[in-house]
C-alpha cells in the first residue's frame, strides 16, 4: 500500500477556499438556514476578521435540542465550540485525519498567518483519498498493461 502524501494546500486547490460564517450575535436558527441553504455541516463564526469559533449540526443536536431551547432565541456565539483546532495549509491530509478522529470532530479550519483560507471536513479527506487511490489504480493498470503490451 502507497502511502498518501496530499497536503491540506492541495485538497483546498481543488476544492476552492470559500468558507461560511456567521457573527456571535446571530441567533441558532439563522445559522441552521444557512447550513440548509448551502448544505453544509458547520458554519464558522467570526467577528471584525477574528475566528472565534465554530457551530455543526451537532452542537445544534446537543446544545439546543436535547436541552429543550428555542433556536430562534438562543445566540450561536453562546453555543459554539471556542476551543478550535485549526491547521496551516502545509500540514499533512493524513494529520488531518489522526485530528479528527482522536478529537471526533469532522471539520478542521485552515489558517495561513492568522487568516481564514479554508475549511476541511470529513467529507473532503474521503473524497481527496479516494481520488488519490483511483489515480494510483489507474497509473498501475496503465503500467501494467503496457508491461504486457512488450
Ligand atoms: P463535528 O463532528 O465537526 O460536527 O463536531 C463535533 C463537536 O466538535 C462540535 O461540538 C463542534 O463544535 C466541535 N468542533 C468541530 N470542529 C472543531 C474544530 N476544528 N476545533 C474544535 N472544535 C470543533
Amino acid at each position: 500500500m502507497t502511502a498518501i502524501t496530499i497536503s491540506v494546500n492541495q485538497v483546498l486547490a481543488r476544492k476552492g477556499g470559500k468558507t461560511f460564517s456567521v457573527t456571535p450575535d446571530t441567533s441558532v436558527y439563522d445559522t441552521l438556514a444557512l447550513m440548509a441553504e448551502h448544505n453544509i455541516g458547520a458554519v464558522l463564526v467570526s467577528e471584525n476578521d477574528q475566528l472565534k469559533g465554530i457551530f455543526t449540526e451537532r452542537d445544534y443536536a446537543r446544545k439546543i435540542v436535547l436541552k429543550g431551547l428555542k433556536s430562534r432565541d438562543a445566540k450561536v456565539g453562546e453555543m459554539m465550540s471556542t476551543n478550535l483546532h485549526t491547521v496551516p495549509p502545509s500540514e499533512q491530509l493524513t494529520t488531518v485525519m489522526t485530528v479528527m478522529t482522536q478529537r471526533r470532530f469532522r471539520h478542521v479550519p485552515v489558517v495561513d498567518n492568522g487568516k481564514l483560507i479554508g475549511l476541511i471536513s470529513i467529507g473532503d479527506v474521503v473524497k481527496a483519498i479516494m481520488d488519490e487511490q483511483e489515480a494510483t489504480i489507474k497509473h498501475l493498470a496503465n503500467y501494467i498493461a503496457g508491461d504486457i503490451a512488450t
